[in-house]
């Protein structure tokens, strides 16, 4: 079961310096800001039972929004007429991004109708 240290033992460390500290969806910069580096975690480009799910290619620096913003899309795939076979990491999170960006857009309209000051 990972874990928030397993960002300091260097699970997470090295995918998150390959990928320059930014969530790949949003972008979000945690070079930043101690809090903005807290908030990412990482996020499998593959299902369970996929045999390159735990292959560090396929793992990516998500925030932690980003990572469950579209926490179905594994099971959707086939309902969005999507697949994984044969795509590379580049082009999975680029196909998942728009789902992700819609989520945000949802959670942004509620924001700024309800919690913004
Ligand atoms: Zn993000």
């Amino acid at each position: 079961m990972a874990g928030f240290d397993d960002a300091l033992r260097g699970y997470a460390y090295p995918i998150h310096r390959r990928d320059g500290f930014r969530c790949r969806y949003c972008g979000l910069d945690g070079t930043k800001s101690f809090a903005s580096w807290l908030s990412l975690h990482w996020d499998h480009l593959l299902p369970k039972g996929n045999p390159h799910r735990d292959d560090s290619d396929f793992i990516v620096t998500a925030c932690m929004f980003c990572n469950i913003a579209d926490n179905r899309y594994f099971d959707l795939l086939e309902k969005r007429g999507l697949r994984l076979d044969g795509l590379s990491p580049d082009e999975l999170v680029a196909q998942r991004r728009p789902f992700v960006e819609a989520t945000r857009q949802r959670y942004k309209n509620f924001w700024a109708v309800n919690v913004e000051a």
